[in-house]
């Protein structure tokens, strides 16, 4: 047996519970199906100083919980629980999620994007074991260890400057000579006496059997190979968005983000997308969190039209 929700928000960001607090004080009721892995990547950051209101910075997973607590105060049931299959196709819309069957008349997608890994050989084998994408879940583990940081970007300088709180020197690695990263996470790391950088250069290979022991690394420029003793690899080379529920029923760029017209509007009318799902480019919480306002917004008025439902006024109430 199914339950009909007329909102449902899949996904638990910042994007997907800011868009639950929007709909929940519009009196819709919002289920979000949050995942087995709740709140995001936020989760997985420890300080967060850049997202407003918060002067002293804030960790990640304390964020997040006060997004969910506030969605709850509002009348969002929220349920830990992974969507397994979507239709789009059909109205009200249908989505699964293992045993459970939900209908909904309106869908607001904000499943957010995941790290990607380079592709070696034992990448997979050794994760856990040395092989990482996330220092601020790991980072522990590498106390006194020596350890290499994959990326040019903000997400490696911020793992690499973590790391040196616990391992005993870390190494960027960047394929090329230009690091993408801001400035201020640039100086940062640079200055910073116990990381160095290796440029032009990439990991071809991760050595170990039950842990990691070494790395090949390529110089692109000279085209030489060295092994390098190594503890630890940390992959920081971006993201992909979590968008496979919806291939064939939603539009998408070449890189599987999900495009939106409109600020928010997918291609099928009444499913909105909100956050890193769809925005390759900006990716911050607080952009996330503005993105999940617009869609419930965009989603309230698009109730009001094709359901005919009487709204709380909330948005009075929230200006
Ligand atoms: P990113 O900016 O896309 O950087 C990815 C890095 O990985 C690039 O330097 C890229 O090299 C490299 N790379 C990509 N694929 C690779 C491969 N297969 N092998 C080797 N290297 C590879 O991703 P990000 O660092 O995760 O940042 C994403 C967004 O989040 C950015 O807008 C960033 O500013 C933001 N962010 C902000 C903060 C903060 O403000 N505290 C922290 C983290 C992230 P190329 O440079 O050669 O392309």
């Amino acid at each position: 047996m199914s339950v009909h929700k007329k909102v449902i928000i899949v996904g638990s960001g910042p994007a997907g519970y800011t868009a639950a607090i929007y709909t929940g004080r519009a009196g819709l009721e919002p289920l979000v199906l949050a995942g087995t892995q709740s709140g995001g990547q936020l989760m997985i950051t420890t300080d967060v100083e850049n997202y407003p209101g918060f002067p002293e910075g804030i960790q990640g997973p304390e964020l997040m919980e006060r997004f969910r607590k506030q969605a709850e105060r509002f009348g969002a049931h929220v349920m830990d629980i992974d969507v397994t299959a979507v239709d789009l196709r059909v109205k009200p819309f249908v989505v699964r999620a293992g045993d459970h069957m939900f209908t909904a008349d309106s869908i607001i997608i904000a499943t957010g994007a995941s790290a990607k890994w380079i592709g070696l050989e034992n990448e997979l084998k050794l994760r856990g074991k040395g092989v990482s994408a996330c220092a601020t879940c790991d980072a522990f583990f590498f106390k006194g260890k020596n350890v290499f940081v994959v990326g040019g970007g903000d997400t490696a300088m911020e793992e690499a400057i973590f790391l040196t709180k616990f391992a005993q020197h870390v190494t960027v690695v960047h394929r090329r000579d230009t690091l993408r990263a801001s400035k201020i996470m640039v100086k940062k790391a640079m200055t910073n006496p116990k990381i160095s950088f290796l440029f032009n250069s990439e990991v071809n290979e991760v050595r170990g059997t039950d842990h990691v022991t070494g790395l090949e690394i390529k110089n692109v420029v000279e085209g030489t190979t060295k092994m390098v003793p190594a503890d630890g690899l940390f992959i920081a080379i971006g993201h992909e968005p979590n968008t496979i529920l919806f291939r064939g029923h939603l539009e998408t760029d070449s890189r599987g983000y999900l495009l939106v017209s409109d600020r928010s509007k997918t291609n099928i009318e009444g499913v909105f997308a909100a956050g890193d799902v769809r925005d390759p480019r900006y990716r911050q919480a607080v952009t996330a969190a503005g993105s999940g306002c617009e869609a419930a917004l965009d989603l309230e008025k698009y109730l009001e039209e094709h359901h005919h439902e009487p709204m709380v006024e909330n948005k009075i109430n929230a200006a």
